[in-house]
């Protein structure tokens, strides 16, 4: 099967992969370079464990989150690249001692202990990570946290697909998938027509322009997220931390990454003045020592978003040969390997091997049956 894939992100390029090694012709087009988006502005915190319990978002989760290990060591084992996975899991601190007791009371259940869950008390904090300030009164640790390096990453998996034989497209922007008689026949890429059995569109907030291009309404749009980088050497954390307001995550490279803002803004490309003081508050407020480090680097991205913040992923209705996997919002790292594995085993097989009705793109188009 001759496939086209629109969109060199993380989503694009593991899809590319799989597909490939599934035995599909592959041609990915990225009209910039792989990861030049969202993907690279990741903060790469696999964290499957929503609060949702149990829910189809969080099954999806632990499912990719269970294929990490092996996908790591795939990649390095068939690229070379170290794409810094650390395991050290991740520190929620808890501010009130009524709180430290609610969680000491949850983490009882076998599912907390399978997923690496402790509850801390303050002596604990101090101990495991003494550079939370002093108002910091316990945690809850979930071990099952892990984290890596996006931009390797993506990078990992674009060149492992160039190896098992996808055509990557680089620079190469795609203005029009073609739509005649029911059916996709490819895409338009710089003004040549471009054939393919089958089309994916997973140019992650840009998705909904491709479908505009056919005369589809996509209900998916850019969340902008902005983050910023400390100089981490030597390094005053060791494992993540996360709150309501910021997450600071601690990479091996000697970065310490504070994230991130969530904003409805279209695609505005800029950092502000107030989203980055408005993290580095939070994150000083939780770790005072901060304060004295340098800042390496701003950035934003913009997270593909859909109005009930869930992943789009399957066959698009009524249009042959025409598929679409976007919208992972602010899991698209921790999903990336499940979301591949699925649409590829859907794409050559006529199934997806793993329960995803909840993220069908028909879950717009039965309210309104002109929007998905
Ligand atoms: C600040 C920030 C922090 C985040 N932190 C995390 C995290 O810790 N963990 C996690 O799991 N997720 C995180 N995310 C979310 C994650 O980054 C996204 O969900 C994921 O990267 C989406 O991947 P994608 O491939 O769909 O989109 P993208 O990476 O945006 O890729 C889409 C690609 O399509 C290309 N494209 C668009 N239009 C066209 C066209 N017409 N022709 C050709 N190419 C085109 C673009 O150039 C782009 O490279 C974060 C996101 C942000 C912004």
């Amino acid at each position: 099967m001759k496939v086209t894939v629109v969109g060199g992100g993380i989503i694009g390029c593991a899809t590319a992969y799989e597909l490939a090694k599934a035995g599909c012709a592959v041609t990915l087009f990225e009209r910039a370079t792989p990861g030049a988006e969202a993907s690279s502005a990741a903060a790469g915190m696999l964290a499957p464990l929503g609060d949702a319990s149990g829910s189809p978002f969080e099954r999806l989760a632990v499912a990719s989150w269970q294929l990490y290990p092996a996908v790591v060591e795939e990649l390095r084992s068939r690229t070379g690249v170290d794409v810094e996975y650390v395991t050290r899991g991740t520190i929620y601190p808890l501010f009130d001692a009524e709180d430290v007791r609610r969680a000491e009371t949850r983490v009882a259940g076998r599912e907390m202990r399978e997923f690496g869950i402790e509850a801390w008390d303050t002596a604990d904090v101090r101990v495991r990570e003494p550079a939370l300030a002093t108002r910091v009164r316990g945690a809850m640790f979930v071990g099952a946290d892990h984290w890596v390096n996006s931009q390797r990453l993506v990078v990992a998996y674009a060149q492992a697909a160039a190896a098992a034989g996808v055509i990557l497209r680089a620079g190469t922007s795609v203005s029009r998938i073609i739509v005649e008689d029911g059916r996709t026949h490819g895409v338009v890429a710089d003004g040549d027509r471009c054939e393919a059995d089958a089309v994916l569109l997973a140019a992650g907030a840009w998705t909904a322009a491709l479908a505009a291009s056919f005369g589809a309404r996509l209900r998916v749009e850019p969340a902008r997220g902005q983050m910023l980088a400390l100089t981490h050497v030597p390094p005053v954390l060791t494992h993540t931390v996360r709150t309501d307001d910021v997450y600071l995550v601690p990479r091996p490279s000697g970065e310490l990454l504070i994230g991130a803002t969530v904003e409805r803004v279209g695609f505005q490309r800029t950092v502000t003045a107030e989203g980055i003081s408005s993290l580095l508050a939070a994150a000083i407020g939780l770790v005072p020592s901060l304060g004295s480090l340098p800042i390496v680097r701003t950035w934003y991205g913009f997270r593909p978003w859909a109005p009930d913040g869930l992943p789009i992923m399957g066959p698009w209705p009524d249009i042959e040969g025409l598929w679409v996997a976007t919208a992972h919002f602010r899991n698209g790292i921790l999903l990336a390997p499940i979301t591949a594995h699925l649409m590829t085993e859907w794409m050559v097989s006529g199934e997806p091997g793993v329960r995803v009705e909840e993220f069908a793109p028909q879950r717009f188009l039965s309210r309104d049956r002109s929007t998905f």
